[in-house]
């Protein structure tokens, strides 16, 4: 038993560090593993709740742009990710994973979420909401420009799509 504050011995430092595992990198067992599902949606729920609060914003939105060098980062959208979807779009969710059922990236089945084609999480309508995988949405954070294009583009040339005859209205 080590007592607090007491000076370990170099040769009980290095027992320590042979009778302890490992778990840098690969070696952790945490390594290439995420968060269970309920821990996301309990830590996302969290930010969400917090973000909503000025005080809170204020104080940890410049930590947040330094962290992540976010002034030069196109991903970067002013913290709109953390804020909450409207009401309108909860609903709308299940039935676009209904009717596109996988993602239209990689055809994936699991872990589907709904894209804001535009990226306008008000824009709510049928032509603007895209079912993707997770991975896929996280890549579409990225050039935002080029993923609105492409994917506006291909329900256009989408033959027989009956969206992409609404976006062309
Ligand atoms: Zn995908």
């Amino acid at each position: 038993m080590v007592r607090k504050g007491s000076k370990l011995s170099a040769e009980t430092k290095r027992k320590i560090k042979e009778n302890h595992a490992d778990i840098r990198g690969e070696k952790n067992p945490f390594y290439h593993k995420s968060h269970s599902k309920d821990t996301k949606l309990r830590i996302s729920n969290k930010v969400k709740e917090l973000w909503k609060d000025k005080s809170y914003r204020s104080r940890v939105e410049p930590h947040l742009r330094k962290y992540h060098h976010m002034e030069d980062n196109p991903a970067w959208d002013g913290g709109k990710s953390f804020e909450t979807y409207p009401k309108e779009f909860k609903i709308k969710r299940s039935n676009i994973i209904k009717r596109d059922k996988k993602c239209y990236i990689c055809n994936d089945t699991k872990d589907l979420v709904v894209h804001h084609i535009d990226y306008n999480k008000s824009n709510n309508s049928d032509c603007n909401l895209l079912t993707l995988c997770r991975s896929c949405h996280g890549r579409t954070n990225w050039n935002k420009q080029k993923w609105k294009r492409i994917l506006e583009l291909d329900l256009l040339i989408w033959k027989g799509n009956k969206y992409a005859s609404d976006l062309l209205g």
